[in-house]
């Protein structure tokens, strides 16, 4: 198969993309470009239309307005089977009768290739999914897992140059689960192909992406990196939707070009950067400001610190074993705020009560309108 991962270029532009099922609005200008050789996920809450968008790609669904491009090619008009697109489903849609082989070689059938050509591709797909000598088998016969990694050998040996995915692992129990998601991973690496999955589960997409779109009620909220959704969530809505984040009351008082003085409720003041704020933001809007758990740590007595210092009281805590997760209420803050800490030998976990001071920076603040 190709290897393409160096090129950049888009391979899937969606520009203005309105989808209407009657009078159901089920996407609301979506534009977009999804570049060769990434794994792109689409993630958002159950019903914000990312099947319809893929479904989109596909030519599952005709656009109600604005215009698709695959590989530079508008794509109105052209039916799904002439797309170079190629689909693995939440069910696997395999054919129990036949064998995992004939499974895998079933789009081959007329490609022309002879009787040995295609048996030889059918042993590289399957050799690729980890399923290697499993071609006799009867497909009836297989695990969960094997099942889905047939669905994928199948779609992949037609090498489309977009493979979309549709929920394909949620059907899997959770060890089989974080055992495919790597294996995905590495499989999209490996043949370079764009991947474009469908999850409502965060964590899955930022494990495995290089890139997500992050979605509510038919419009993107955001897309971005793991790393950049996570640190600088552009709303509360995102920020809520991807981990756990704290927001407090807050407002901006000074600003010029360089730095944006904050007022936080229990934090205190604070001077964050540029790269810190929402585009198009300015300092009357704010109204509060997040901050990720695993940012703050609460220090044990005696121990200094050169980061910022606010005080507050443990009200509970949930012990995971290798990690705490406080709930300290932060003086003169209405609700409790949640603070992670690994649990590290010779420092007891602290009781319920305990007065406590929480070490901040300002660097993991962010502001919200
Ligand atoms: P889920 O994770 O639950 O699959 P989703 O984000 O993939 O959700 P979609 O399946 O894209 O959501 O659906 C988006 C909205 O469009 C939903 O409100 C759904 O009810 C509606 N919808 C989807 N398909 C149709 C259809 N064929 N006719 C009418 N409404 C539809």
């Amino acid at each position: 198969m190709k290897d393409t991962r160096t090129e950049a270029r888009p391979i899937i532009t969606l520009e203005a993309v309105e989808k209407y099922y009657g009078d159901y609005h089920a996407l609301r200008g979506i534009s977009a470009e999804i570049r060769q050789g990434e794994f792109f996920s689409l993630l958002g809450p159950s019903g914000c239309g990312k099947t319809t968008l893929l479904r989109t790609i596909a030519g599952f669904e005709d656009l109600s307005a604005g215009r698709l491009f695959i590989d530079g090619q508008d794509m109105a008009g052209v039916p799904a089977n002439r797309r170079p697109t190629n689909m693995v489903f939440q069910s696997y849609a395999i054919f129990p009768h036949l064998s995992v082989a004939e499974n895998v070689g079933f789009g081959l059938r007329r490609s022309g290739l002879s009787r040995a050509e295609r048996a030889a591709k059918v042993e590289q797909a399957l050799a690729m999914v980890g399923l290697a000598g499993f071609g006799g088998r009867a497909a009836h016969a297989l695990s969960g897992g094997q099942r889905q990694r047939v669905a994928l050998a199948r779609a992949l040996i037609l090498e489309p140059t977009v493979l979309l995915l549709d929920e394909p692992l949620s059907a899997l129990d959770k060890k089989m689960r974080d055992q495919m998601q790597g294996e995905l991973r590495r499989l999209q690496r490996q043949v370079g192909i764009t991947f474009i999955l469908v999850t409502h589960d965060q964590e899955e997409a930022l494990i495995m992406s290089d890139r997500i779109a992050v979605m509510f009620e038919g419009q993107i909220a955001q897309l971005d990196t793991p790393q950049m959704l996570y640190r600088r969530p552009v709303s509360r809505k995102v920020g809520e939707f991807i981990g756990v984040m704290n927001f407090l009351p807050a407002r901006a008082t000074v600003a010029d070009e360089t730095h944006i003085e904050v007022e936080a409720a229990g934090l205190g003041r604070a001077v964050i950067g540029p790269d810190q704020l929402p585009g198009g933001w300015h300092p009357g809007q704010t109204q509060s400001v997040g901050i990720r758990p695993e940012t703050m740590s609460i220090l044990y007595p005696g121990e200094t610190t050169d980061r910022r210092v606010a005080t507050g009281v443990v009200e509970d805590l949930s012990y995971y074993g290798d990690m705490t997760y406080y709930e300290v209420r932060l003086d003169g803050v209405e609700r409790p705020m949640t603070i992670s800490m690994k649990n590290l030998v010779g420092r007891p976990v602290l009781e319920r009560g305990t007065e406590a001071r929480v070490a901040w920076d300002a660097r993991s603040l962010v502001l919200f309108a």
